[in-house]
Formats: structure tokens, sequence, C-alpha cells
């Protein structure tokens, strides 16, 4: 099923979300949602306040580095260690149509919870590492508008 993606200036994208506490099959139909619009509305990455659920949930698109993994779920994503910084533009689906630049750590690991409830650590660089920074921001109530302003707008 294809969700509405909340748009800037809601209120659900501005605060942090709450931990997972239970994977139930209501949060795993959830999970395969959000993979089904991110891909619909051509993101690589979707957090679940952006579908206005204030959960510690992602889904990211792997294959947007090149990897050849399907997209999955991260419940409770935890960035654990990063390395480097680099600059780069970046789009967001709740901001439609703005590019902005951000800085980003050009590696990362992360720590979470697949969809089976296994904790899983992911190491990521280039655009995939982006896209889990830019998504735990989102689930911390941060869009990419606060690195070029310093506030949210
Ligand atoms: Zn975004």
């Amino acid at each position: 099923m294809i969700l509405p993606v909340r748009i800037v200036g809601d209120p659900v994208l501005y605060q942090r979300a709450s931990e997972v506490e239970e994977i139930t099959d209501e949060l795993r139909e959830l999970a395969r949602n959000m993979i089904e619009t991110m891909i619909r509305f051509e993101g690589i990455g979707l957090a679940a306040n952006q579908i206005g659920i204030p959960l510690r949930i992602i889904t990211v698109d792997p294959r947007c580095s090149g990897f050849n993994t399907d997209p999955f779920a991260l419940i409770n994503p935890v960035l654990i260690d990063q390395e480097g910084e680099e600059e780069a533009e970046e789009g967001c689906l709740s901001i439609p149509g703005v590019y902005l630049i951000v800085p980003r750590a050009e590696r990362v690991k992360v720590k979470g919870i697949d969809i089976d409830g296994k904790e899983t650590v992911i190491r990521a660089e280039g655009l995939f590492a982006r896209v889990l920074q830019h998504e735990i921001d989102h689930i911390n109530g941060r869009l990419i508008t606060y690195y070029s302003n310093g506030k949210e707008v």
C-alpha cells in the first residue's frame, strides 16, 4: 500500500520518534508499505515519521550504491561509528524540489534490528552511508534544512 508522505511543516517531522518495543505483524506490514512507498516515489530512503508514524523505523535501498541487495527496513537504528566527511547535494521526499548541500560522514556503521527481530550491523559508505544518516536524522526530528539554516524551517 502506498502511503501519503508528510511534507515540510508537518509537526511529526520535527519530533524525536519513539523506540520500537516489539516487532509485530502490524509493524512488518508497515515496513513493507514504507518500502513500497519509497520505491513508488523514487526515494532511496524513508523514515516512519515521514508517513506520520512517530516510530524509529527506516527503510533504505542499498541499490543506490550499486549493491545487489533488496530494499530493507531497519528498526531502532543507531549510528555507532563514523569516519571522514564529505559534502553533497541531498533531496528529501518531504521537501519536494529542494536540494541542499549537506555534510555527512563518508563511512558509517549502523546498528539496528531487522524485520525478523535480529540485531544487525551495517557498514556503509558513499551514497548508502549518506542515506542512512539522512534517515536517522529524520527519526531524530531533523531535516536537511537544518544544515543550511542551522535551524528547522
Ligand atoms: Zn528525507
